[in-house]
């Protein structure tokens, strides 16, 4: 009952119509499907570059695309509210306590659960004048599918239609229900939870895997139980991997967040909203109940400290917005280490692509080193097997280890000994 994470690389890439600045065969990305993921593996490759959409992987190319995206995170635990952040906040305090709606009749409830939530932020934030009413999140797995979500299912879906023809522009061919579900329910993520133990304990393991009576490849200690060791026994109560938090008013889907609970992080996936409400701000909203999200996750789960917004694309202004989370980091291209957005802009103001970290000698810990392509796991004809066994009984072609050399660069050599390549 391990665990383990199963993909395909795709080494052939086109370049793509860029959605940014919409040149035709720009953008340029490397991609893998995944179809399953540890909740770990995916935080380290997030924390390369990578991010998904539905079970499918990509890493842009950021020296080679037009529109370089930088993997943002916001550092959650010490956010603070902007003036038009806390605007927002206030015209939605007031909508929901009824001075902004005509209709008047039942906005009468109890203190919303959202204001405490949101002066968690820790800045001194203007109450409601009068009892609000209440925007109910509703935390709900996605994957693998749980009754809540089967049951709120057509319902998500029509509210999608609705946001990307009102919002986006999208035709109603460009948002069918089994398009919706590739993107944004359908997920590699195994559903993981801490308060249950693995049948076989805490610890280091060898994993064999015979073959016609032979050991083909053993794992040596893999860690996937490590997000156990690491997180004491309390984890998040949902457990990690893909949901969606469904915001209600009223009995009213107003809104939908896709999000990844991951060891590190909450990860932003999608949001939309009912067009209806987009004088709200909602977009915003949800960001600021994401990261008050996981501030409260955080309380469960100490390792468990950012909010990832995706990607934020410093040479597309409609997507400078990401960066007005304060405080955020950007991921270097190179050696993929943190650092302050406010150091990092000037150079993207001088140079779309630009190498982050400052130190010239920091390095990619994790660039693959002489030998490591032999340690890769590779999934062939039903058994696993080291690509160095694999290399000896299937194929030695040049063109299979130039690949998996290049794979072996954008995944990195730690994660590449985790993931089974599907060969
Ligand atoms: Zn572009």
């Amino acid at each position: 009952m391990m665990s383990v994470s199963i993909i395909e690389y795709y080494a052939e890439h086109e370049r793509y119509k860029c959605g940014y600045c919409k040149k035709p065969d720009t953008s340029y990305s490397h991609g893998i499907w995944a179809h399953t993921m540890t909740v770990s593996d995916y935080q380290d490759l997030i924390d390369r570059g990578w991010r998904r959409s539905g079970k499918y992987c990509y890493k842009p190319t950021l020296d080679v695309t037009c529109c370089p995206s930088y993997t943002i995170r916001c550092k959650a635990l010490d956010f603070k509210l902007t003036k038009s952040q806390k605007k927002i906040l206030k015209r939605i305090n007031k909508f929901l306590s009824g001075e902004a709606e005509q209709d008047k009749d039942e906005r009468r409830m109890s203190t919303s659960q959202s204001y405490e939530q949101i002066e968690n932020l820790g800045e001194q934030f203007v109450a409601p004048k009068q009892d609000p009413q209440m925007i109910n999140i509703k935390l709900v797995r996605t994957t693998p599918p749980s009754g809540e979500w089967l049951a709120s299912a057509k319902q998500t879906h029509e509210l999608y239609v609705k946001y990307q023809m009102k919002v986006h522009g999208d035709t109603p061919d460009k948002c069918t229900e089994p398009k919706f579900k590739e993107f944004l329910v359908h997920s590699p993520l195994l559903e993981e939870h801490s308060e249950v133990g693995p049948p076989s304990g805490y610890g280091s393991f060898h994993q064999q895997y015979w073959l016609d009576g032979k050991i083909l490849y053993a794992f040596k200690s893999r860690n996937i139980w490590s997000i156990k060791e690491e997180h004491s026994e309390v984890g998040p109560p949902s457990g990690y991997g893909s949901f969606h938090q469904q915001y209600w008013l009223d009995g009213k889907m107003l809104a939908v967040g896709v999000i990844d609970i991951l060891p590190k992080c909450v990860s932003s996936v999608y949001f939309f909203y009912d067009p209806d409400y987009m004088h709200l701000n909602l977009g915003t909203y949800g960001a600021l109940r994401e990261i008050a999200f996981t501030r409260n996750l955080h309380t469960l789960c100490p390792e468990l400290k950012y909010y990832y917004l995706g990607f934020y694309i410093h040479s597309c202004c409609k997507m400078r917005y990401k960066g007005n989370f304060h405080p955020s980091d950007l991921l270097c291209p190179e050696t993929f280490k943190w650092f302050p957005i406010e150091y990092c802009l000037p150079k993207l103001n001088s140079s779309p692509y630009s190498r982050l970290d400052n130190d010239i000698d920091s390095v990619d810990e994790n660039y693959p080193k002489q030998g490591d392509i032999n340690f890769i796991p590779i999934h062939y004809k039903g058994s696993v097997l080291l690509y160095k066994v694999y290399k000896k009984k299937v194929s030695k072609s040049r063109r299979n280890s130039e690949e998996l050399d290049e794979y072996l660069r954008l995944v990195g050599s730690k994660t590449a000994k985790n993931l089974v390549l599907v060969r």
